[in-house]
């Protein structure tokens, strides 16, 4: 509950690496949750979105009713943390989707699905972010987007050595191109978790 010493949060546990993000979450303390249904939403006082395919969650999303209840928790102020394919999930316009592709949306960003090809389907770098201090961040990207439009309410939190925008904050929303559930580099679920307690 929102306000308490631990709040409940979620992890969207439809397709992905839900898993992982549950995993990290438990480790700091937090009391996480798979979160399925509805009934399972209403408990929580944030929610991660994890990475997966973007496609197929918009799908199950729709298919189980939640995503009309997703997007009223975003709108409502719900502090919600997406990666990769839960940042595409966030974003209000996705390039290079499926035919007939839809995204949650609240995110002020526009984010290209797999933006990095298939020459380059995985790879890893070290990423400055300002907000998270010293030292670099090792981050992990998996046929990652990229944010390529940063709209006005939304911030750029970490930028490749190329200028591409791989990070985002905007309000209660928080979104990575990459995979900090991976890594054992907690900093960015730790700082969703602070959101979720100053909420
Ligand atoms: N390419 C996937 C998509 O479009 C995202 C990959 C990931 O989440 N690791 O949803």
């Amino acid at each position: 509950m929102a306000g308490s010493a631990t709040p409940t949060v979620g992890v969207l546990a439809l397709q992905g690496d839900f898993r992982e993000h549950i995993a990290v979450l438990r480790q700091l303390g937090a009391d996480a949750i798979p979160v399925k249904r509805v009934e399972e939403l209403e408990r929580v006082a944030g929610l991660v979105i994890p990475g997966g395919e973007s496609s197929v969650m918009d799908k199950l999303s729709r298919m189980f009713g939640l995503a009309e209840p997703l997007k009223a928790a975003i709108t409502s102020g719900m502090p919600v943390y997406g990666t990769c394919a839960g940042l595409i999930m966030l974003a209000d316009t996705v390039l290079d989707g499926i035919v007939g592709q839809q995204s949650l949306g609240g995110f002020d960003l526009a984010v290209r699905r797999n933006a990095f090809g298939s020459q380059l389907d995985s790879f890893e770098t070290d990423l400055e972010v300002a907000a998270l201090g010293d030292p670099p961040m090792h981050a992990v990207f998996i046929r990652a987007p990229v944010v390529e439009t940063v709209g006005a309410r939304a911030t750029a939190l970490a930028s490749l050595a190329d200028g591409r925008v791989v990070a985002v904050e905007q309000d209660n929303l928080l979104g990575t191109s990459f995979h900090p559930e991976m890594t054992g580099d907690t900093r960015f679920h730790q700082y969703f978790l602070a959101k979720v307690k100053a909420a």
